[in-house]
């Protein structure tokens, strides 16, 4: 039967004799330490424009942690060849929780999945409760019972002795081969909508909650108040609007948080979408955001669908009036 590791049951007493011997990294209550997660798998993609677009999702994922004294993490190993593809990030949570004590929550979020809203801060004060933050509607999850009631694509999972045992309970399903074939099938059965193929992590999750409510719900907050996870679909073509009508910080259907290209796979070689599109609407994404960083700087880009910057301010000779208000138009704080 598979496992990720030995099982370890005292994980919280073991944290908390470590934090108390540490005091360096003694946790303060008011800004948990977080540790954002993502990767990409460890060899060329098929397409090379795969890389090109892998670079500017991590480009942009340095810029948010840069601004929110959050760190970052690169994977591009497989920890665990069996837990390949989307369920490397399990093997990998695991072992950064083990090794960095420190961290209250890890953040992992997708390689395709990118920040829209470079001004937005998870609130969270509204978890002191929950040991799982993940965008989702309880509508699909608990009556419809739907594939796609949770996305696994951006969530955070809090270093506890709970979720490795989440972890624990979600991994089984994982291994390649037999095991996630036949998994597969008992999800498609289970859950509404889902096409007929392998086991996948996020259908594996929602299973698992669904079959087992009273031991998982009650630290699990699912989350729809704002973008944690936000369908490109619906999305990319509406930020010329968005810039018309709202402004950085919201998270929401307005300013949206993260934009996730689920289905774009612009790395492989099958899509659930044209390349063109996907291609043209991460290029969207990646410049919406980029451009509330490089406000900051002074330049903009000439337009969404265009990689090209321009200036947009005059050169001051007393920049350090100019940022005060920069900041705030911003909506960061640094
Ligand atoms: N991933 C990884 N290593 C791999 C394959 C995937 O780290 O070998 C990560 C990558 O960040 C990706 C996520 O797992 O975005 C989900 O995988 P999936 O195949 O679902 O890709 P997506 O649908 O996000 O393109
Ligand atoms: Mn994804």
């Amino acid at each position: 039967n598979y496992t990720l590791g030995l099982k370890i049951t005292n994980w919280d007493q073991h944290r908390r004799n470590w934090l108390s011997f540490n005091p360096g990294f003694s946790p303060d209550p008011n800004k948990p330490r977080i540790l954002l997660v993502t990767g990409s798998p460890p060899n060329p993609c098929e397409q090379p424009i795969g890389d090109h677009y892998l670079l500017k999702a991590t480009k942009n994922k340095i810029d948010y942690t840069r601004l929110h004294g959050i760190e970052i993490v690169y994977n591009m190993a497989h920890l665990d060849k069996e837990m390949s593809g989307y369920w490397t990030k399990l093997p990998l949570i695991r072992r950064l929780m083990l090794a960095h004590p420190e961290i209250e929550w890890i953040w992992w979020m997708d390689s395709d999945a990118i920040f829209t809203d470079m001004a937005f801060e998870i609130p969270m004060a509204r978890y002191d409760d929950h040991n799982l933050i993940i965008h989702g509607y309880p509508d699909l999850l608990f009556k419809q019972k739907s594939w796609i009631a949770l996305n696994t694509g951006s969530f955070l999972l809090r270093n506890c002795q709970w979720s490795l045992d989440l972890l624990d309970a979600w991994a089984p399903m994982g291994p390649k081969g037999a095991t996630r074939d036949e998994a597969g099938k008992i999800l498609t059965a289970n859950l509404e909508g889902r096409p007929d193929f392998e086991a996948d992590d996020q259908s594996a999750l929602i299973y698992l909650l669904l079959s087992q409510k009273d031991k998982w719900l009650e630290k699990v907050y699912v989350e729809s108040s704002y973008y944690l996870h936000g369908f490109w679909g619906g999305l990319v073509d509406k930020y010329e609007e968005m810039m018309q009508k709202y402004h950085p910080g919201l998270g929401d259907e307005r300013w949206p948080f993260v934009t996730h290209f689920v289905g774009c796979k612009l790395c492989s070689s099958y899509a659930d979408y044209p390349a063109e599109r996907c291609i043209s609407s991460m290029e969207r994404a990646f410049n919406f955001a980029d451009n509330q960083v490089l406000q900051l700087y002074g330049f903009a880009h000439k337009g969404l669908g265009n990689s090209k910057v321009k200036k947009i301010r005059k050169d001051t000779a007393n920049p350090l009036e100019v940022k005060e208000n920069l900041n705030l138009e911003a909506g960061i704080s640094f």
